[in-house]
């Protein structure tokens, strides 16, 4: 199913809610999710209603994540263009090709191999390729890479991920939903130094769980 004008339009309108609605202000990320088509990042019986603000089952039993939150996050890394951004949790590739959009170089993990191989020749079809794009643990990140300037985790952790916050740069910012399975808290991380960390928190979300090497 190709983009087409009605798609456009749909987006156009998921824009204006985003922006008046619901207050994202952020140029870049406007710009990317009226131009990212997000219909082709789920099941094509979904297709009617990929730009109502819904999550949608995807592969394995995982979701792909609201508009608004696609955007919330995408927000709240403050992206400059050029940035390398580590995502934990590619999914269906959607937050992928949107941080893409917004200019920067993004490295992904994901730990289930269907969505891995989905998210990868979806993002090569709309030619959003990420620089990088990994099939493993995102507690472990990817330290061949790092530093990152940003880091967004797009599952609930229940735990803070230390290993992520080695791998941002001075400066450089972690956002990622944590909490217990059932609701999890969005956080920002912001790097002072080595051991410094301003936090900051953006209400109640719910995730699918981030899970480690030994649960399914
Ligand atoms: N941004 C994605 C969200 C997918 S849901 C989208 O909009 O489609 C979160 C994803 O995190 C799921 O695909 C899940 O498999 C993945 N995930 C969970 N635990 C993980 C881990 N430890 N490492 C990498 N990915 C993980």
């Amino acid at each position: 199913m190709p983009d087409s004008f009605v798609h456009k339009g749909k987006r156009r309108k998921l824009v204006d809610y985003l922006q008046h609605q619901l207050g994202i202000s952020d140029s870049l990320v406007l710009q990317a999710m009226g131009s990212v088509p997000r219909h082709l990042f789920i099941e094509s019986i979904f297709a009617d209603y990929a730009y109502q603000d819904r999550a949608f089952p995807i592969a394995s039993g995982q979701t792909i994540s609201h508009p608004s939150t696609v955007a919330e996050q995408s927000q709240l890394l403050e992206v400059v263009p050029g940035e390398k951004i580590l995502e934990i949790g590619t999914g269906s590739g959607y937050q992928t090709a949107v941080l893409v959009a917004m200019q920067a170089l993004v490295y992904t993990v994901e730990r289930q191999k269907s969505l891995f191989d989905f998210s990868s020749q979806k993002l090569r079809e709309i030619a959003h390729r990420p620089k990088f794009q990994s099939f493993g643990d995102g507690f472990k990140g990817l330290p061949t890479f790092a530093p990152f300037d940003k880091i967004l985790v797009t599952c609930g952790a229940q735990d803070l991920p230390t290993e992520l916050l080695k791998q941002l740069r001075i400066g450089g910012m972690l956002v990622i939903p944590l909490g217990p399975f059932e609701e999890q808290v969005l956080m920002r991380f912001t790097k002072i130094s080595e051991t410094q960390f301003e936090k900051e928190d953006f209400g109640a979300y719910k995730f699918v769980p981030m899970l480690g090497q030994t649960n399914k």
